[in-house]
């Protein structure tokens, strides 16, 4: 049916009446819609959440679940769903029956979260330290390059080795030059991360891990930071703190479980051996204990020499520069070098000279010592 339009008026009125406006059924069908949205919406914040659990058992047609906290529960499962012990399973909250099985051997890979390589530091790259890196290469490099040589001879190295001593000393350089010399893949892991980043997954992760240095082998595991998993604890009643327990029993079940002359060797470090647990040192688990000092005079010139070869300086007053840095760590040593270096580029100089150095080390010094007054203040 056509329309015949007077004037400018009629025209407006009719678009806003049929093309503008939408029809009344229209309107009512997105109002509908929305409203089921929300309501959805609303549905999914009322839903309580599904715990995942793991199956232990099958007994006839009921599963034995352990629930997060460690509890066990003899449950039903929904009637398409088949479980196996050992799968991992989702479970509503109330009644706890299984409502679906869980497939997360793919949700991570754990080569995603930890560092995986084949580093390029020597033995070259570090200053000092000459003691410490003879008896890691006598109980590391050694039996990873010719476990034959220890099998002949009847001695058995150790599994793992435990560098202890005060930060930024060298702990993960070593780690990582004896992997060099080794030709082993490097597999590092920082123990808080472990338990911080993957709660509830801490255990799985360091079967895969060791898993995975196995097919990787030769390899080296490096734990940084292992008081995080190894903190002696005097109760364990909170569930943070079980879920760290269940990582170091499953740690200590990994390093028990492997021999001494597989080639896969676990480094760990820490700044805090006073408070690692004793089960950790062992016999048969870390029961090499290498302590890594502050640098003394001789090995912070090695750090300067190292880390100062590339620049371009003068000659420099090196007595100087060791008996200012004393009590420094090689980390800070190093940043030294770094920090020479900026002091001639702001003064648009090609080569660097002592005083640079100088300046560099009051700078370096006055973070150092600023740090350790604050947290003097706090014990
Ligand atoms: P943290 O306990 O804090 O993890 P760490 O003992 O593992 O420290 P590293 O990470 O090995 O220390 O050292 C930090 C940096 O300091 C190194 O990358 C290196 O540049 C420098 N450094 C420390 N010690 C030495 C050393 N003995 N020789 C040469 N460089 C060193």
């Amino acid at each position: 049916m056509g329309f015949i339009i007077k004037n400018k008026k009629e025209a407006s009125e009719l678009y806003d009446k049929e093309i503008a406006a939408p029809s009344v059924n229209e309107e009512n069908e997105l109002l509908k819609n929305s409203l089921n949205y929300l309501k959805n919406e609303l549905g999914k914040f009322k839903e309580l959440p599904l715990l995942v659990c793991e199956a232990k058992k099958v007994i006839n047609n009921k599963v034995l679940i352990k629930v997060p906290n460690g509890s066990h529960f003899l449950v039903n499962t929904s009637s398409n769903v088949v479980v196996e012990p050992g799968d991992t399973v989702l479970v509503e909250q109330r009644s706890l029956t299984v409502v679906q099985k869980f497939d997360n051997s793919k949700s991570f890979d754990i080569e995603d979260f930890i560092i995986v390589e084949k580093p390029d530091i020597s033995w070259d790259n570090i200053g000092g330290l000459e003691e410490q890196i003879k008896e890691i290469k006598e109980v590391v490099e050694l039996p990873l390059l010719k476990p034959e040589l220890f099998k002949e001879i009847g001695i058995d190295p150790p599994k793992g080795i435990l560098l202890h001593g005060p930060p930024g000393t060298g702990k993960t350089l070593l780690a990582k030059a004896v992997a060099n010399s080794a030709n082993a893949t490097f597999i590092e892991v920082v123990g808080s991360e472990l338990v911080q980043k993957f709660i509830g997954e801490g255990a799985k992760l360091v079967r895969d891990i060791f898993a995975l240095a196995r097919e990787r082998a030769p390899s080296i595991i490096f734990i940084d930071e292992i008081d995080a998993l190894a903190a002696e604890r005097m109760n364990i009643g909170v569930s943070g703190e079980r879920e760290v327990q269940r990582t170091f029993i499953q740690l200590l079940t990994e390093i028990d479980g492997f021999n001494n002359l597989d080639n896969v060797k676990v480094v760990a470090a820490t700044n805090r051996i006073d408070i690692l647990d004793p089960a950790l040192l062992r016999p048969g688990r870390f029961d090499r204990l290498i302590e890594i000092p502050l640098p003394d005079e001789k090995a912070r010139l090695d750090i300067v020499k190292l880390h100062s070869n590339k620049m371009k300086t003068d000659d420099l007053n090196f007595d100087e520069i060791i008996r200012k840095t004393d009590g420094f760590n090689g980390a800070e040593v190093k940043a030294v070098c770094t920090e020479a270096g900026y002091f001639a580029i702001r003064e648009e100089r090609k080569v660097i000279n002592s005083d640079d150095f100088f300046k560099a080390i009051d700078k370096i010094a006055g973070v150092k010592y600023e740090d350790d007054e604050y947290l003097g203040m706090f014990g």
